[in-house]
């Protein structure tokens, strides 16, 4: 028999899990360890709360999660509650999934002002995530700056801009659905160093703008390069740069606007003692598809900047790290002897969640070829729980976590907003 230990319960660790039963059947034993007393990392905590489609993915995790060879382990931080050495004692392979969920700071003078949040913060803070329960963004000002063109702002764009009907199916937080209720943004600007033909939104995300209850795209059609140059783009991007031609065509007269300032350079933040306001310069692209400023400035009164600028992997203890890119070392998923990486911390921030379902069967593999499927004298699960024991770790169970996802289920049959950390909060206590 042999035990593995997976670090991580989001997408890249339930499909690392998936391949390994598949590659080692009954003789491996794994246990999924997750900081988070839930699971499911950012499908719970990142995916928008108004795309229940995707977020339903988990349940395809399921089956894994309640198989008998498999335990979730919540509430436990890797590298402070127990450290990499310790697990490389109890685990003949350790499987880091920890993806990146730190913001990538924006480093511009004034990028640290009252009013400047990362993304992981803000879309933390609507998901429900307990470490953004109390984060309250400034919503009583008239406009917003979401720094980044990729999906991520969209989604952020799109949670500023919808009304509370807009919200019915979604299972937004209770705190956040009142505040943005009550929101006074009427503006939107989302900035981009390039143009239309360089965004990273995917073209089902972008259309959703086009159909909003009280809000209007706004793009400028002097943004764009000739219509031909459409041809050269691969289909999915072509789809996304027709919404966006179709933008500029819109004529409706709503209360709320989403600007797309293209070729919008980010260079200073102002005001007293608060963001006020945010000073860009314009830029054109260079021979290399990069951008270069023009030397032209213009400012947007804002109180509120969200930057969806990319994620990084936080560092473990003993575990190296490319400082550069945000991610562990590794080469190809290996990172060294018996411990490896898949997902966001192992590639950096992009993909989707399917993106994340090679990386787990490729590692997989390679832990089948390295530690094959028998032996193992390690001490394994009564260990880890043993060392937890003695620390005053109190492990969350999948079947705790089930309890809580019952009670949200209740809540929501009831009609009352989610307060997603207040039962999980709950939980603890009543163990404590
Ligand atoms: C805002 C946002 C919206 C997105 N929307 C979509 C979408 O609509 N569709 C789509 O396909 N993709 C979407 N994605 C991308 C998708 O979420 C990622 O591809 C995927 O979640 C990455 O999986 P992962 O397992 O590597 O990391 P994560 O999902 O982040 O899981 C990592 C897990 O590791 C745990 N962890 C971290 N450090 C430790 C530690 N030291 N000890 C113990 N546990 C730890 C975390 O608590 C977390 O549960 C979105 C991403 C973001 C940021």
């Amino acid at each position: 028999m042999r035990h593995v230990a997976i670090i991580g319960s989001g997408p890249a660790g339930y499909y690392s899990a998936e391949a390994l039963q598949k590659a080692l059947g009954g003789e491996v034993r794994i246990d999924i360890i997750d900081r988070m007393p839930v699971p499911y990392g950012l499908i719970r905590f990142g995916v928008a709360p108004d795309h229940q489609s995707i977020k339903a993915v988990y349940k395809r995790y399921e089956k894994v999660a309640l198989s008998d060879h498999v335990r979730f382990v919540g509430n436990v931080l890797v590298g402070r509650d127990v450290s990499i050495d310790e697990l490389k004692g109890l685990y003949d392979a350790i499987i880091l999934a920890t993806g990146a969920p730190g913001d990538r700071p924006l480093d511009i003078p004034g990028g640290d002002l009252p009013g400047v949040i990362g993304s992981a913060a803000f879309v933390g803070w609507y998901n429900g995530h307990p470490d953004f329960a109390a984060l309250a963004p400034p919503l009583d000002v008239t406009a917003a700056v979401v720094i980044g063109n990729g999906n991520v702002a969209l989604d952020v764009a799109r949670i500023l801009s919808k009304t509370p009907a807009e919200f019915a199916g979604s299972d937004i937080v209770g705190h956040a659905f009142s505040a943005l209720g009550d929101s006074a943004i009427r503006d939107i600007h989302v900035l981009g160093r390039r143009g239309p033909h360089q965004i990273a939104m995917t073209p089902k995300e972008l259309g959703e703008l086009g159909h909003l209850e009280n809000a209007a795209p706004k793009v400028d059609p002097a943004d764009f390069p000739p219509e031909i140059d459409d041809a050269l783009l691969e289909p999915g991007q072509r789809k996304s740069v027709t919404h966006l031609r179709n933008f500029t065509m819109l004529d409706a007269a709503k209360p709320k606007r989403i600007h797309f300032d293209f070729f919008a350079m980010p260079v200073r933040i102002e005001g007293d003692g608060k963001a006020e306001r945010i000073v860009v310069e314009k830029t054109e692209l260079d021979d290399k598809g990069s951008a270069r400023g023009t030397g032209e400035t213009y400012e947007i009164p804002c109180g509120l900047i969200v930057t969806c600028i990319g994620y990084q992997t936080p560092p473990i203890e003993g575990v190296p790290y490319e400082n550069d890119r945000g991610r562990f070392a590794n080469s190809e998923g290996v990172i060294g002897d018996g411990l490896y990486c898949v997902g966001w911390a192992r590639r950096g921030p992009t993909g989707t969640i399917g993106t994340n379902r090679p990386d787990g069967y490729e590692v997989a593999d390679k832990i089948a070829a390295d530690i094959g499927g028998a032996g193992g004298r390690k001490k394994r699960r009564p260990g880890l729980d043993r060392l937890l024991d003695e620390r005053g770790v109190d492990i969350v169970t999948f079947r705790d976590w089930q309890r809580i996802e019952a009670a949200e289920a209740a809540r929501a049959r009831e009609g009352s907003p989610r307060e997603k950390f207040i039962l999980i909060e709950e939980m603890l206590s009543a163990r404590r």
